[in-house]
């Protein structure tokens, strides 16, 4: 077995601390990811601290993984030692369902090995996450990185890049097009990137004034705040597409209202409280309400190598574990620019 040093959390209430436990010993396909990187989710907060009621503890968090390939099992093709290479939040699926073979693993019918906060193919064994010095996983769950540099900032593509990408895809958006980004964290700043790459007009919804000169900078072209009800009065059933990434409760209809002719609202954020929908928000204009999680392997990889091709990365601020907890309450007050990511060096002193 391979001895890890992790960071967990072993109750709702409770307080990261130092965990060591054990990797597995490499299988023939198995490849040993040494993490430089690893990216702070909010869905890290929501089960860390049990708000989505399906937590497992000790949980080790983190699905935005990054770093060197330190071991190979005998039949590893796609990596060799010394490569970059990244995981997302799921490390293994049954392969073999329709899902599996489609390439969306994320929704395998038989069952998802997530990352942390859940089990292995035995359906026993738990999972866990990038919190830690080092993983094991499948070749074919672990991702490339052509990048030899900025890996802090490709980290959050393994969630927040593919979360933001899939859903944009799908609904072809593009040049001609009105986008609505709602909410500027982690994966709204990532959608904002990549909207804007696709050649979409991109207007950013957000809570917080002081975002708006980043949200610029990062590729919106418009920046509305949500909390004046006559600022989204004056924009209704004008956009082609909105994705939503916000955490929190927050009413949904005034959001469908912007929509036009066939419109669409995807969303991706994950409040642990259900929503309410009216249905002539959805009535009028033919409007489609959809949500969108992550993305299959082939999907992931080609998004980050669109990210490669072009330029995008993550605007990050990168913290040393022990400073975990100070990262997961600003993330909570939207106080974010716009994703923590966590160098892993700094666990050998903890
Ligand atoms: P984040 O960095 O905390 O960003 C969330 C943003 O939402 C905040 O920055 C804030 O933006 C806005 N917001 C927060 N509270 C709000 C409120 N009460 N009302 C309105 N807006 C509010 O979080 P994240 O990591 O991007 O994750 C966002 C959500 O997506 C989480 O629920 C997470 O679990 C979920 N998620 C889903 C998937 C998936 O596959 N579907 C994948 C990853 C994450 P402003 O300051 O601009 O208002
Ligand atoms: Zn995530």
């Amino acid at each position: 077995m391979k001895p890890t040093r992790g960071y967990a959390v072993h109750a709702a209430d409770a307080k990261f601390e130092p965990f060591d436990f054990e990797r597995r010993e490499l299988g023939a396909r198995d490849i040993l990811i040494e993490i430089m990187y690893c990216g702070i989710c909010h869905s890290d907060i929501h089960q860390a601290r049990n708000e989505w009621q399906n937590s497992i503890y000790p949980m080790v968090p983190g699905h935005e993984i990054v770093g060197r390939v330190k071991e190979t099992g005998s039949e590893v093709s796609k990596f060799r030692e010394g490569d970059i290479a990244g995981v997302g939040c799921f490390v293994d699926s049954c392969r073999t369902c329709r899902n599996c073979t489609d390439g969306h693993e994320q929704f395998c019918r038989k069952h998802v090995a997530v990352t942390y906060n859940g089990t292995e193919m035995d359906e026993k064994t738990p999972t866990f996450g990038g919190y830690s010095s080092q993983i094991v996983v499948d070749e074919d769950y672990a991702l490339k990185i052509t990048a030899k540099d900025k890996l802090a900032n490709i980290a959050p593509l393994l969630c927040a890049g593919i979360t933001t990408y899939s859903p944009l895809k799908r609904f072809n958006v593009g040049a001609g097009q009105k986008v609505g980004i709602v909410g500027l964290g982690g994966l709204g700043h990532m959608g904002v990137k990549i909207a804007a790459s696709m050649g979409a007009d991109v207007t950013v919804f957000s809570t917080s004034p002081s975002k708006e000169q980043d949200a610029r900078k990062l590729g919106a072209h418009n920046f509305v705040i949500t909390k004046n009800p006559e600022n989204m009065a004056a924009l209704a059933g004008t956009y082609d597409f909105i994705l939503d990434t916000v955490s929190a409760p927050h009413d949904l209809n005034i959001y469908l209202s912007l929509l036009g002719v066939n419109g669409a609202m995807v969303l991706v954020g994950a409040p642990e409280k259900p929503s309410e929908i009216h249905a002539f928000s959805l009535i009028g204009n033919n409007r489609t309400l959809s949500g969108s999680m992550i993305g299959g392997i082939p999907e992931t990889q080609e998004m980050l190598d669109y990210c490669a091709e072009h330029n995008i990365t993550s605007d990050v601020e990168i913290i040393p574990i022990q400073k975990i907890e100070e990262a997961y309450e600003r993330t909570i007050k939207s106080d974010v620019r716009y994703r923590f990511v966590i160098d892993m060096q700094s666990l050998d002193k903890a």
